[in-house]
């Protein structure tokens, strides 16, 4: 199928699931997760009218960012972050989804470059307490979440996470729930968060019904990966 057709089936399944859990209906932005394909598919959705790309490999990216100057494209990183290859991500990005320790969020703030709006940052939390998997703990959220706040030439958005798969809708939507609630446990002792990043190709829809704001699909725009 073509990239359009595939992003307009996308796009009605988000407004059918804001619909059916009652909530206002621009409220999920959709993320085409574009990692690992070809420049001309990313081309393809923008001309389809898609403005927000997100990527895990950073040469990969900077690759497509070079290709693609394109107006109003919207870059976001998802992929797991070096500390040692922070400064590209704060050059060329406008997003990055996956901070989950303050040295990273303070290199992001210093290497900013100051022409720049500032960039938008998620932190992200390992919300089914897998072992071994990236993410700030709940438990260590709160604290990690007013440190990152300070910061100057980035603005702290909200939340992301990637809980361990399960086909179970209810057992999707556990994780989300509790992101949820981390985000307005947040927002009442004094942030200012409106983004919860949740939501992949199998289980977006148990995300929408707990709140996402960004959904983040791949599988279901561009096809399967390698
Ligand atoms: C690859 C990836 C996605 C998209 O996953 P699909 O299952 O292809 O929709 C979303 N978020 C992150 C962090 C990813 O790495």
């Amino acid at each position: 199928m073509a990239i359009d057709d595939q992003l307009n089936q996308v796009q009605q399944r988000i407004n059918h699931a804001l619909m059916h859990y009652g909530h206002p209906s621009n409220q999920v932005a959709l993320l085409a997760v574009s990692k690992t394909k070809p420049t001309a598919m990313v081309e393809a959705a923008y001309r389809a009218g898609q403005r927000d790309f997100g990527e895990n490999y950073l040469q990969d990216a900077l690759e497509k960012i070079e290709a693609l100057p394109l107006e109003g494209i919207v870059w976001h990183f998802i992929g797991a972050i070096q500390s040692n290859k922070s400064r590209p991500l704060a050059e060329y990005f406008d997003w990055v989804h996956g901070v989950d320790r303050l040295k990273i969020a303070r290199r992001l703030s210093e290497q900013r470059p100051a022409d720049r709006a500032p960039l938008n940052l998620c932190i992200q939390v390992n919300s089914s307490g897998e072992p071994n998997k990236a993410g700030v703990s709940f438990a260590q959220l709160p604290e990690l979440a007013q440190q990152i706040a300070a910061l100057p030439n980035i603005r702290l958005r909200g939340l992301m996470t990637l809980p361990a798969p399960t086909a179970d809708f209810e057992q999707q939507r556990a994780p989300f729930r509790a992101l949820r609630k981390a985000l307005e446990q947040l927002n009442h002792e004094g942030l200012t968060l409106d983004t919860l990043s949740m939501g992949m190709s199998a289980d977006m829809e148990a995300a929408i019904a707990e709140g996402a704001t960004i959904v983040r699909i791949g599988t279901d725009i561009f096809g399967a990966r390698q």
